[in-house]
């Protein structure tokens, strides 16, 4: 076990977490509507085709290309009608097939000419386009082969898995069971919304903060609340949390002043692996286990809660769902700033992308980056890294990660 008082820099105390994390190792058969947001258990095999059949792109008329001399106007009788759902028979020479969008291209046709090409003269159709072989036609297997692998396991759905499970006719999938966490918030001073704010109060924005990562993560929360500044309390609320959760997640008292218990309430009932991160936000992180069950505590203040839970309980919560992916992308990019304060500690501003006069995108910082100014947050569009040692002019190039990258 590590020194917990040493200070760490954010890799090491990401590679420390995530070597705690232990994927959950119960699964269950869900219905493929309910599929937002779980991660998969099993890698997806197709047992079919898809498309199933050589099939039209547009609404228009099934040729064969033999039947055009170029140079000529095509002239063909309209021998079929094939409207999706339906089954033609075999294109007889000379004549076209009326066809649908998704319909099977009959036997004999090799190209859809789409009907804003087609003037129709009685029963035939003349083509004032000459078609190549395979035009406007969806091959069978286009898409999917039968027997090939979809999914691995370990992607967590989004929408277009969902659909593509469903076009592989799978209505159940397996997945791993929710993450159950448990919540709470410590600070006396912290009041709820919809409460009146007494002199020295401040709103519980953490709570919304917190919550929305972890639904949108696709865990069960268990919201414990606001745990006042006291050892005995904040040992009282452990005790009902550890065993109904998966982890345990707090804001706030994780400092070393004398209003911060829940060092010394996790170790009460625990240990506690790792304490200082030099990063900013959010130096104060703690790691360990309530009676077996991790423990994670974030700083209280709004921006750095948010931005350790993206860099650090995120990559941690994957990995306990059984995700495959925990390496967030992030891009070098241009600066659009000077930043001649050399720091000690790895910081990340809240930042984002804006053209510059040639159109390529570069790096625009908030200016205000204090830890408690969530509408930072909430005007950046990721978080741009300043490492630590190090100035920035403009210009230089710097790591941006994205919030789609760091969220959900
Ligand atoms: P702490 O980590 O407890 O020392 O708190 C650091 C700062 O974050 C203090 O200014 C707290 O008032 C603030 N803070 C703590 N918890 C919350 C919360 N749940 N919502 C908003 N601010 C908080
Ligand atoms: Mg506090």
């Amino acid at each position: 076990m590590s020194d917990p008082r040493k200070m760490l820099n954010a890799d090491e105390a990401l590679e420390q977490l995530l070597g705690h994390a232990r994927p959950i190792a119960e699964v269950e058969h869900i219905h493929t509507t309910h599929a937002l947001g779980r991660v998969l258990a099993q890698a997806l095999v197709s047992t079919v085709t898809v498309p199933p059949l050589d099939n039209s792109a547009m609404d228009g008329y099934a040729v064969a290309c033999a039947d055009f001399k170029p140079g000529e106007e095509a002239r063909l009788k309209v021998g079929q009608r094939i409207p999706a759902g339906s089954v033609g028979h075999a294109l007889e020479p000379g004549t076209a097939a009326r066809i649908f969008t998704g319909a099977p291209v009959p036997p004999g046709a090799d190209a859809v000419v789409m009907q804003e090409d087609c003037t129709v003269e009685g029963d035939e159709v003349i083509f004032r386009a000459m078609p190549k072989p395979g035009a406007n036609i969806r091959r069978a297997g286009e898409d999917i082969a039968a027997g090939s692998e979809v999914l691995p396991a370990g992607v967590r759905m989004r929408p277009q898995e969902m659909g593509l499970i469903a076009s592989i006719g799978l209505a159940e999938v397996l997945v791993y069971r929710k993450l159950r966490v448990a919540l709470f918030f410590t600070g006396d001073e912290i009041v709820m919304p919809g409460e009146t704010l007494e002199v020295g109060e401040i709103y519980n924005s953490n709570r919304y903060t917190l919550l929305g990562l972890l639904e949108g993560m696709g865990c069960r929360v268990a919201d414990f609340g606001i745990v006042p500044d006291s050892l005995e309390a904040t040992v009282e609320v452990l005790k009902q949390a550890w065993h109904e959760a998966d982890l345990i997640v707090t804001s706030g008292g994780v400092s070393v002043g004398e209003e911060d218990h829940v060092k010394a309430a996790v170790e009460t009932l625990g240990n506690l692996d790792m304490w200082k991160v030099a990063m900013k936000p959010g130096k104060p992180i703690a790691h360990g286990t309530v009676q077996g069950t991790p423990f994670i505590g974030l700083p209280g203040n709004p921006v750095s809660a948010f931005a350790t839970f993206c860099l650090f309980v995120r990559p941690y919560i994957l990995r306990c769902q059984g995700g495959e992916t925990v390496t967030p992308r992030s891009y070098l990019l241009p600066a659009a700033f000077d930043w001649t304060k050399v720091g000690n500690r790895r910081e990340f501003v809240r930042a984002r992308l804006e053209p510059q006069a040639d159109g390529a995108p570069a790096v625009v910082i908030y200016p205000n980056q204090g830890s408690g100014v969530l509408t930072s947050a909430v005007w950046g569009e990721g978080l741009a890294e300043i490492r630590e040692g190090t100035a920035v002019a403009r210009g230089d190039r710097i790591k941006f990660t994205p919030f789609t990258e760091l969220l959900g």
